[in-house]
């Protein structure tokens, strides 16, 4: 027996059978892979769509709502979502529709149309704060906002969580071991030494977070509400409260990425929990799907962002490179979606739906747990909910971390996937949309329970 309560034995001949019927209820998705391999480095658009745990990537035909179909026909209930990019469902219909109408007048001509400025006003309007720009992806969002917070106080160090995760920003790279800054693993062609401007320490460490910010280098702490990348991780009473006090007190800004709690709360955590930052960032879902990030800031910092553009252009023809945009930022079709999907899809209504449904599937995990006599744990936010391979819910990224236990986790996925349901990959989290349905969740519960059923059943 593991620490998860399961012997290493049952997961590995429990896995070779699941392998075995993917294989054998999947036979088109399987041609697709074996052509894909002459095209497509690792046989996949992009490489890390090969690391879910069917033995070849599963090939999607169609997705409407809660649901996806794949080239073999079989019909599946999507609590992954895209990783959060669909959170409002696949193809939701003022979504397609705005997709649609703008797709015949232009997608795309580095200015700006009304859209934006409805944009703009909804954004202030539901988050709070006064001034926007719209990027093409969260990762995008987080970049910008890094180079205006080095900008805005001219000091250098990027304070992270260990264990975040905040899209491919190379800053945010690293881990914190025995209280040291390290490179993350698994980087591929890291050409500079990353902990020289970046640093990171552990999530609800009051302590560490002083020490870190007192050293007078810090632009930024650039953090989720809620650790979502490394398992779920919530924050204790009255941390956020303090990332906001400290880094106001040491001359740091505050950057809080709702890229993935925006399931939360229609303002994300930060209108709930009234988090007050510097600069706010949103990416996946604020389209609909349309690739799209957004960031907004105080006025203070827009008064700032100013200042610094002057005295970046000082010596400069006028039209100076920020840094900052890509040329597709902001276009045509994404400020339609965006404006269809703030308007009409992220709405109070779809959240009052979104948010029950969570918790009844938290309220499954547990039932579960104690009928299996399991010593795992289950951690909820919002429309999230995510079951851990540790006894107590973890308080940090590396304790998020210690409760990993891939072989397994791998395996359940796999079964839930032979029988039509898909949660996120990587870890066991699970994301409900305005078309999931109650009963939709107790599938979900029941196909586990038959999982947990078989593997516990087969001696170790
Ligand atoms: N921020 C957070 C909190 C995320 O979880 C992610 C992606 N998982 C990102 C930013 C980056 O999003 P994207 O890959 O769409 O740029």
């Amino acid at each position: 027996m593991t620490a998860s309560g399961i012997s290493p034995a049952a997961v590995e001949s429990f896995t070779a059978r699941e392998r075995q019927r993917f294989l054998q209820q999947n036979p088109q998705s399987v041609a697709l892979a074996e052509r894909a391999r002459h095209s497509l480095f690792g046989g996949v658009p992009m490489h890390w769509m090969a690391d879910w745990s069917t033995p070849c990537p599963l090939f999607v035909e169609r997705a409407r709502g809660a649901r996806f179909y794949d080239v073999d026909g079989h019909e599946y209930i999507d609590f992954c979502l895209g990783d959060t990019g669909t959170m409002f469902g696949h193809s939701p219909a003022p979504v397609a529709q705005a997709i649609a109408e703008q797709a015949g007048n232009g997608l795309t001509t580095m200015l700006p149309g009304e859209d934006a400025v409805v944009c703009g006003e909804l954004l202030a309007a539901r988050f709070g704060l006064p001034y926007w720009q719209v990027t093409a992806t969260a990762t995008d969002s987080n970049r910008y906002v890094l180079r205006w917070a080095r900008a805005i106080t001219q000091r250098s160090t990027l304070l992270v969580f260990d264990g975040c995760y905040h899209g491919t920003v190379d800053d945010v790279m690293v881990r914190c071991r025995d209280g040291q800054t390290v490179p993350r693993s698994g980087l591929v062609g890291q050409a500079y030494d990353l902990t020289q401007y970046s640093r990171s320490i552990p999530f609800n460490d009051v302590a560490a977070l002083e020490a870190a910010l007192a050293q007078g280098d810090v632009c930024a702490l650039l953090c989720e509400p809620a650790m979502t990348n490394i398992g779920m991780v919530l924050p204790e009473p009255g941390f956020l409260q303090q990332c906001r006090e400290l880094t106001q007190k040491y001359g740091a800004l505050l950057i809080i990425d709702e890229t993935h709690t925006i399931s939360t709360d229609i303002g994300g955590c930060t209108q709930l929990w009234d988090l007050d930052p510097d600069f706010f960032v949103v990416g996946k879902p604020i389209a609909g799907g349309v690739p799209c990030g957004i960031f907004g800031c105080s006025a203070a910092m827009a008064e700032a962002m100013q200042q610094a553009r002057q005295r970046a252009s000082e010596g400069s023809h006028g039209h100076g490179h920020s840094g900052m945009g890509t040329t597709l930022s902001a276009n045509a079709l994404a400020m339609h979606a965006m404006r269809a999907n703030l308007e009409q899809v992220m709405t109070p209504a779809a959240y009052a739906h979104m948010l029950p449904l969570a918790k009844r599937l938290a309220d499954g995990f547990r039932r579960l747990i104690g009928k299996h006599g399991l010593h795992w744990s289950v951690t909820e936010l919002g429309a999230r909910s995510e079951f851990q391979f540790c006894a107590q819910p973890p308080k940090t990224g590396a304790e998020a971390e210690a409760a990993f236990h891939d072989e397994l986790q791998m395996a359940l996925h796999l079964y839930l996937i032979n029988r039509g349901i898909l949660i996120t990959p990587f870890h066991n989290m699970t994301l409900c949309c305005p078309d999931t349905s109650a009963a939709d969740v107790d599938r979900l519960i029941a196909t586990l329970d038959e999982a947990l059923t078989e593997l516990l059943a087969i001696p170790g």
